[in-house]
Parts: C-alpha cells; sequence; structure tokens
C-alpha cells in the first residue's frame, strides 16, 4: 500500500479587525485596521512581537502581542517539511482518496485560528463527507499522531493525521 505525504496550512480568513483609539499624528480618536502585517523586534535577549494596524490616513500603530525570551522558539526543526510532501493549497482537495486502496499523511504545518480535524478533512478529501470522516476518526481508520482522537479534536502545529482510504 502506497501511503503519500501531503503538508496542509491552516490559516483563517478572518474580518480585518479594527480598534478605535487615538491617532497621534491625527490627534484624534480614529479607527485603526488590522494589515495583518506582523513584525519581530528583537531588543536585547527578547523578541518583540507586533500587529501592524493603521488608521485611514495610514499612521501606524503597533499592537504588542507577544514576547518570546530568545529566538529558539523560531526556528523549529519539526517546521520543516521535506520535500516529498505535496502541499494542499488553500481550497485544494486531495482526490487520490476516492480510489479506495490508498493510505495518506498530512502534516499540519501551521495553524492560524480554530480547525476541527472533522471538518478539515471534510474540506480537503474529495468525496468524503464529514459523516463519513467522524465515522473513520471513531472506528480508528484515521489516526490523528499515531493514535485514536475525536471528530471534535482541534489541530495544532505539527500534528499528523493518517487515513486509511481502503
Ligand atoms: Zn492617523
Amino acid at each position: 500500500m502506497q501511503i503519500q505525504q501531503y503538508a496542509l496550512a491552516l490559516h483563517q480568513q478572518i474580518k480585518a479587525d479594527t480598534v478605535k483609539k487615538q491617532c497621534k499624528m491625527c490627534g484624534k480618536v480614529t479607527t485603526f485596521t488590522d494589515t495583518t502585517i506582523q513584525r519581530h523586534n528583537a531588543n536585547g535577549k527578547n523578541i518583540y512581537q507586533f500587529a501592524i494596524y493603521k488608521c485611514p490616513k495610514n499612521h501606524s500603530w503597533n499592537k504588542k502581542l507577544n514576547i518570546y525570551k530568545s529566538f529558539t522558539e523560531h526556528v523549529n526543526p519539526l517546521s520543516i517539511v521535506p520535500t516529498s510532501f505535496i502541499e494542499i493549497e488553500p481550497g485544494e482537495k486531495i482526490t487520490s482518496m476516492q480510489k479506495g486502496d490508498f493510505a495518506c499523511e498530512i502534516k499540519i504545518t501551521s495553524v492560524n485560528g480554530i480547525f476541527r480535524i472533522d471538518r478539515t478533512l471534510a474540506d480537503h478529501l474529495e468525496g468524503w463527507s464529514r459523516t463519513e470522516i467522524a465515522h473513520n476518526i471513531k472506528t480508528g481508520k484515521i489516526l490523528l499522531n499515531n493514535g485514536l482522537t475525536k471528530p471534535s479534536q482541534k489541530l495544532s502545529v505539527h500534528d499528523k493525521i493518517f487515513i486509511d482510504g481502503k
């Protein structure tokens, strides 16, 4: 039996976040919109993560998101995906699972938002309904990190989903 390996990045399409606050440049309270661009600034041993917001006149405001203690959290060897993995593009489905005698492994390379395993697989496996997927999760034909899981399980980065398509 052939096991095809796939890589999947999960990103939620969300409406841009807005914040009402004083703009120092405009000199009044205005609406800042999240540009979805993030920036990392290093300051000594700390790394600050910011989201960049802009007012209607394009003035920036950096919203602080996170502080890391060192650079080590940034390069995780697990995040390096071997080239033998096929990248699943957003909105794309794996069609080979319809054929039957087939197994595949999907590696989650990044997660931005909340993704249930059953819904995610229904979105990316051609010809598989969510009911069918939930059944296969319960019967162990779909495994998460080599173990049994539940349909409502939320996916995390570096998770490995195994699917027995027989
Ligand atoms: Zn402004």
